[in-house]
Parts: C-alpha cells; sequence; structure tokens
C-alpha cells in the first residue's frame, strides 16, 4: 500500500506553458525536463509542454534525450550538458541537437548550440568562433537572474555583442526568471524549466505570474499519540512536549523526499495549517494535532496553498532541490491527472 501519493496536474502545466507563451511571446518556451523534469516525470512533462505548444524540449544529457526522443519522435530536443564523443553518433541517429559547452573541436553532422559562458563560470566557450554550417543555434546562461537584474543584464550584454555578427543564428539565454522578469532577454526562445511546473523561480509565490502548482503531493496519519510534559517525538528528543500534546504521525520522511530540514513547516492536516515537529525521519515525520482529529486524516504536503517555495523557505533551499527529492518509491503512488 502507497503512504502518499503524488499527483501531477499535467492540464495546470499546460495551462503554465501556454501563460509563459502569452508572456514572452513572440519568443518561443523550450521546456527544460531534465532531472525527471524536476521530479515531476519527464516525459509526461515533456509530452505536456509539447501538447501546449513549447518549440523543443531541453535535457541534461544524452541519455535523456534518447529516452524523449521514443516518445516524442517529432519534437525537437537539444542536451544542455556535455556530451562524450561515443554519445555524438547516437544524438546523430536520434536527430537529437547537442550543445558545444567547452573550446575546442565542433562534432559534425549533429545540430550544434553554442554556448557562451558570459559570467556563469561552468559550460560554455569563451569565444565565439565563426560558428560551423552545424551550429543552429548560440546560447547563454544566467548565474543570478531571479537576484542580481545588473548581472545579468551585463551577461545579456555580452552575449549579444558577441553574437551580432550572426544574425541568421537562433539565439536564447533565459531560464524562468528571466524570461519572467527581463524582457529584452527572451530573444528567439526562452528556456523553462521551474516556471511551466507552477513554481515560482524568485521563491515567492508562483500565482503571481499567473502560474499553477502541477504537483500536489498527500497523505494520511498513520497513528494518533499523547505527548505528556517531559515526553519527546523522534530522533533526537527534538521536539519535547512542555504540556499535554497530541501529534500524528505521517507515514512520509526523507526517503520520499520530505526533507530532513523541513522541521518547522507547515502542512495541512484535515484542511487546517499544522507545524511539522521533530526530526523527520526516513519514513516518518511528526505534526501538531490542531485540532480532534483521527488516524486516516488527510494531510496535504504539497498542495491547497502548501508550496515548495514556502517549505524552500523554511529548509534554507530553493523549491528546485525539494521539487527534484520528492521522488517514485515503492512507498509511494504517482497519479497524472491529464485534465
Ligand atoms: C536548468 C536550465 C534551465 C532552466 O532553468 P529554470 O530556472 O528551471 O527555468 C535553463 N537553461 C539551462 C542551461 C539550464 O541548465
Amino acid at each position: 500500500m502507497s503512504r502518499s501519493t503524488v499527483t501531477i496536474d499535467l492540464a495546470a502545466l499546460r495551462h503554465n506553458v501556454a501563460r509563459v507563451r502569452e508572456v514572452v511571446a513572440p519568443a518561443a518556451v523550450w521546456a527544460v525536463v531534465k532531472a525527471d523534469g524536476y521530479g515531476h516525470g519527464m516525459t509526461d512533462v515533456a509530452r505536456a509542454a509539447a501538447e501546449a505548444g513549447a518549440g523543443g524540449l531541453c535535457v541534461a544529457t544524452v541519455g535523456e534525450a534518447l529516452v524523449l526522443r521514443e516518445e516524442l519522435p517529432e519534437s525537437r530536443v537539444l542536451v544542455l550538458g556535455p556530451s562524450r564523443d561515443e554519445e555524438v553518433a547516437r544524438a546523430r541517429e536520434a536527430r537529437v541537437e547537442l550543445t558545444v559547452v567547452a573550446d575546442g573541436l565542433l562534432p559534425e553532422g549533429v545540430p550544434l548550440h553554442v554556448k557562451l559562458d558570459t559570467g556563469m563560470g561552468r559550460w560554455g566557450v569563451s569565444e565565439l568562433v565563426g560558428p560551423t554550417r552545424d551550429v543552429v543555434g548560440l546560447m547563454t546562461h544566467f548565474a543570478s537572474s531571479e537576484a542580481d537584474e545588473e548581472l545579468t543584464r551585463a551577461q545579456l550584454g555580452r552575449f549579444l555583442e558577441a553574437t551580432a555578427p550572426y544574425p541568421g543564428i537562433m539565439r536564447h539565454a533565459a531560464n524562468s526568471a528571466a524570461a519572467l522578469s527581463l524582457p529584452e532577454a527572451r530573444l528567439d526562445a526562452v528556456r523553462c524549466g521551474i516556471a511551466l511546473l507552477g513554481i515560482d523561480p524568485f521563491g515567492v509565490d508562483a500565482t503571481r505570474h499567473g502560474l499553477r502548482p502541477v504537483l500536489r503531493w498527500e497523505s494520511a496519519i498513520a497513528r494518533v499519540l499523547e505527548l505528556g510534559p517531559g515526553e519527546s517525538t523522534g530522533y533526537g528528543r527534538r521536539f519535547v512536549a512542555r504540556e499535554p500534546t497530541r501529534i500524528g504521525i505521517v507515514p512520509v520522511g526523507y526517503a520520499d523526499g520530505l526533507s530532513r530540514d523541513l522541521t518547522g513547516t507547515e502542512v495541512l492536516v484535515a484542511g487546517v495549517p499544522t507545524q511539522v515537529v521533530g526530526t523527520i525521519s526516513m519514513d516518518a515525520a511528526a505534526v501538531l494535532l490542531p485540532h480532534e482529529v483521527d488516524v486516516g486524516a488527510p494531510v496535504v504536503l504539497v498542495g491547497d496553498g502548501v508550496t515548495l517555495e514556502h517549505h524552500a523557505a523554511v529548509a534554507g533551499t530553493i523549491a528546485y532541490e525539494l521539487a527534484c527529492g520528492i521522488r517514485a518509491t515503492s512507498a509511494r503512488a504517482v497519479r497524472i491527472v491529464t485534465g
């Protein structure tokens, strides 16, 4: 029996793609579905994004691209990360596009996007040299588009200057944060991951951008406990009751993706906000019980206004990391709602 259920709302995803397309038009929207679609399921997310008019799909590795190609024979698929020499032939056969992430000889016979490093300091060539005929795209990546507009503008300026001599080639630079906040960065296409999942790249609230959360995560109270004064729950006695306290045990823990740093965050128990208390264990967590609830009472870990953005702020991380951590396990059922 599954101890929690993740629901992926593909209608919300299609809405988000349409919304971002509307915001960035006439630029195209390329959907970034690496890391199993940020834990939302790569092929489901990719198919829904393609249906909603995404111009292409981006992944991190050739392995991911080959899986997508099987599922979506018609879509353009771009590998954002490095590819090994022995992967180039397979990419060519599968009509997958590759990114040039370092100075050196370019592979031949496969469509290429050359990434210029304008300040990310990770992947990318340091100078654009005359593109070969395989080059179909010129791109860069922003280091701090959710927090530092000045840096983003400087990176964009460097990119525009370096690419100006090659007007016929598609240019793309913006991730979700830049796509939403910096119109001049939209160019020919934007590469969005997090926004399409209905998560605010700025970590605040996606609804202010007209986006709807795609992921919902639910469980139920598995046990109700009465702690007397001085009694505790969980490892390390991190929560000790001062007065008689009712707590509920939720059968979900960090192995399911409920990060150990989420102590103190809020979830809904029978619709009422309540706190996660004590140390989150591998497969269980404790919550304060707001009122009389019984075993079986519904718990919403993500959904109905409980957001990954808020959880991330409590955990001192970003919603991306939490989303990637909510993985399919035997303990968890995934329900795909196509809408
Ligand atoms: C992951 C990634 C993106 C998508 O970023 P979001 O913030 O999720 O929109 C875009 N471009 C590159 C190069 C990436 O690696």
